[in-house]
């Protein structure tokens, strides 16, 4: 039997409440699927102020090293809220967390159901069939982390900020790979997102990604289209995209765009991957619901735990390579949706079940 080795760790607000059924759910897969969980939880977050003086305690991140892969509740809450910003519980246990395990790439899938295409803005006729995109977003370069970065004052007294955007060809390719990747496990469509009209960064990307495609995967379907026009045809007709492969801001800004067409940051996955390979071979990497700790919600019962679900089914297809499992924690979600049981962030003024019944109802439909 396979065993699989993560730390989790639930952080603040519904975090623990949804993170307790992730856990059963994995669990509940590993007998269907013959694989066994090791997991261990750790403090991080609000949590970690309060129990060991830090976002990140050192036993978690101690923890964190001696496993294949982390699942991630959320972090934060009114009450850190007014400590200074780099000890603010996200700040600092998400950057540590991503800078030491060197989390480069970030998968964040947009879907949409279509029994829930009316939590989306967009019109019926563009989101009623339902919504399907993973975009790939490099996490460690461009323009925010590039050296120079400063403020001055000027001898007119003005004052003038730098930022600088770097792309090295190695960042480049090792993000492609990771969208090839996951682009063979879906429809095998690539749109590469760039702003080559204008960005010396850009033209090196385009041209980096155009000849790693064709010498990994030529039958990937590759395009490339400039950034402002991405942000419109996401609006126009997400379908048209597969797979949205992105530098650092321009996956910030499209990510959160494709989460807001889809409706419910309850419903919401997503996935950051390391530079390192884990234990059994696969990347070492980070999941969480793309969703914050839901303060108003938090020790009521009734936070949609679908989000931690679909990211533990992240984890499985990615850190430790269990696609059929993977699927059929997104299978028992889709068809309790479909179903028509809804939590209260999902429900559009209906009837709404508790955290609980939804947990249940999912996990009986694990086959
Ligand atoms: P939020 O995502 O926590 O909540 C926004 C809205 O979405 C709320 O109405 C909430 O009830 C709802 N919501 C989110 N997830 C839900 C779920 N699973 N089920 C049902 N409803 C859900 O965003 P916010 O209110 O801006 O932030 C709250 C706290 O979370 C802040 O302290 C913020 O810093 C933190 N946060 C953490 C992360 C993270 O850990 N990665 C991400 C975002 C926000």
């Amino acid at each position: 039997m396979k065993t699989i080795r993560f730390a989790n760790l639930p952080g603040d607000g519904i975090g623990p409440e949804v993170m307790s059924v992730a856990l059963n759910a994995l669990e509940k897969a590993g007998e269907v699927f013959n694989f066994e969980c090791i997991t261990t939880r750790h403090d991080v977050g609000g949590v970690g102020i309060d129990n060991h003086g830090k976002a990140l305690p050192d036993s978690t991140l101690e923890a964190c090293r001696s496993m294949d892969a982390i699942l991630f509740g959320s972090v934060g809450g009114p009450k850190w809220e007014n400590l200074p910003p780099k000890e603010q519980p996200e700040r600092a246990a998400l950057l540590p967390l991503r800078k030491e395990f060197e989390l480069f790439a970030n998968l964040r899938p947009g879907n949409l159901f279509p029994e829930l295409a009316d939590l989306s803005p967009l019109r019926q006729d563009v989101a009623g069939a339902g919504i399907d995109v993973l975009c790939v977003r490099e996490l460690t370069g461009g323009i925010y982390f590039g050296q120079p970065k400063s403020t001055r004052t000027l001898e007119d007294g003005q004052k003038e900020a730098i930022d600088t955007m770097i792309y090295r060809t190695t960042e480049i390719e090792r993000i492609t790979e990771v969208a090839v990747k996951a682009a063979s496990l879906r429809e095998k469509r690539i749109c590469s997102v760039d702003k080559a009209n204008v960005l010396e960064t850009s033209v090196l990307w385009r041209q980096t990604v155009s000849e790693l495609v064709k010498k990994l995967d030529p039958s990937i379907e590759l395009t490339h289209m400039y950034v402002d026009n991405a942000a419109m045809q996401l609006v126009r007709d997400p379908n048209q995209f597969d797979v949205l492969l992105t530098e650092n801001m321009f996956g910030d800004i499209l990510s959160d765009e494709l989460a807001v067409i889809c409706g419910s940051l309850g419903m919401l996955a997503s996935a950051s991957l390391g530079t390192g390979t884990n234990s059994q071979g696969f990347p070492y990497g980070l999941y969480e619901p793309a969703g914050g700790t839901a303060p108003d919600i938090a020790g009521k019962g009734i936070a949609n735990p679908c989000a931690q679900i679909l990211s533990s089914a992240l984890m499985l297809r990615y850190s430790f390579g269990l696609e059929d499992a993977a699927l059929a924690l997104e299978n028992a979600v889709k068809d309790t949706i479909r179903s028509g049981l809804r939590t209260g962030d999902i429900a559009m003024g209906g009837d709404s079940v508790s955290t609980h019944e939804m947990a249940s109802a999912i996990l009986s439909r694990i086959a």
